[in-house]
């Protein structure tokens, strides 16, 4: 697979895009306004420059991964795609407009990959009319540092699709482990409500933010706290998840009053530059 499409040049669609780069592929990334795709772009530069001070690439090799990637604001160059995956907001309306539009351009021979966090590859396959080619590929934050990415079969897709995005996954430097489709998957099944409970924690006084990160850190071995994590990921991007999980598997997954009113404030953790932490 030569050229990737990314879709969303946000936290993730920029880290995609770097690790697909780097590892030679021409990228093509796409976003709704300029200033989102120049953001996105400057956080790949930023990056790949971090990966050079720390002796894991040369300036050569940074500059000839900057160079392929080239920013778009519509979709019209996924038709050049092999593969194309979706990193837009974690919406099933946006998630569903942007599939059908890839749909509508992309060659049928054309895998489209979803990042999504939470929501069933399946139903949103079902609105495909090549289901078999979709699949979700789901990385995780820093893309280009963490080792893991999530690979989750659609009820209708192909064993072709599966191994080919397997196999690329292990040609990024990654580890794919297959899961099955299902709220969450296996992944944020388990970490969006340890990061709901941990706000609880905060929001009654139990503990303070920074308290209940050390208690992760030095109880459980936990590189980072799950309040860090949070900041990390995007508060945002937490409460969209547990709104899927809640809806599909039950009021256990109800987001915590505290995380709903730091997002509608805006305190959506390290891109805003608040959250449970100041950046
Ligand atoms: P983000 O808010 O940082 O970025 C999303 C980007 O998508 C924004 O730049 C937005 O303008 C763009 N976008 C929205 N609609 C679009 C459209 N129609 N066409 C093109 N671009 C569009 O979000 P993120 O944290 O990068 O998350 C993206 C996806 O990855 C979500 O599905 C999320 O659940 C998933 N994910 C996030 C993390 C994480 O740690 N943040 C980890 C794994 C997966």
């Amino acid at each position: 697979m030569k050229t990737i499409g990314v879709i969303g040049a946000g936290t993730m669609g920029a880290g995609i895009a770097h690790v697909f780069a780097r590892a030679a592929h021409s990228v093509i990334l796409c976003d709704v306004e300029q200033a989102f795709l120049d953001r996105g772009i400057e956080t790949i530069r930023k990056n790949l420059g971090r990966e050079v001070t720390a002796g894991k690439l040369s300036q050569q090799d940074a500059d000839l991964a900057h160079g392929r990637i080239q920013g778009s604001l519509n979709l019209a160059p996924v038709t050049e795609c092999d593969l194309v995956i979706e990193a837009a907001t974690e919406k099933f309306e946006i998630k569903a407009k942007i599939l059908r539009e890839i749909e509508s351009l992309a060659g049928d021979q054309t895998i489209i990959a979803t990042n999504t966090s939470s929501i069933s590859i399946t139903r949103l396959a079902g609105l495909a009319k090549r289901a078999h080619r979709v699949i979700g590929m789901h990385f995780f934050n820093p893309v280009p540092v963490m080792k893991l990415v999530e690979i989750v079969r659609g009820l209708a897709t192909s064993n072709e699709v599966n191994d080919a995005v397997m196999e690329l996954a292990k040609n990024l430097g990654k580890t794919p482990v297959a899961v099955n489709d299902s709220p969450g998957f296996a992944s944020n099944r388990i970490l969006m409500p340890l990061i709901n409970e941990a706000i609880f924690t905060v929001m009654e006084g139990v503990a303070t933010a920074q308290a209940v990160d050390e208690v992760f850190k030095l109880g459980m071995a936990h590189p980072m706290g799950p309040l860090a994590v949070a900041d990390l990921v995007g508060l945002d991007v937490c409460l969209d998840v547990m709104r899927v999980l809640e809806t599909d598997l039950g009021p256990k997954f109800k987001p915590c009053p505290l995380l709903v009113r730091m997002v509608d404030a805006g305190w959506t953790g390290k891109k805003s530059g608040r959250g449970f932490y100041q950046y």
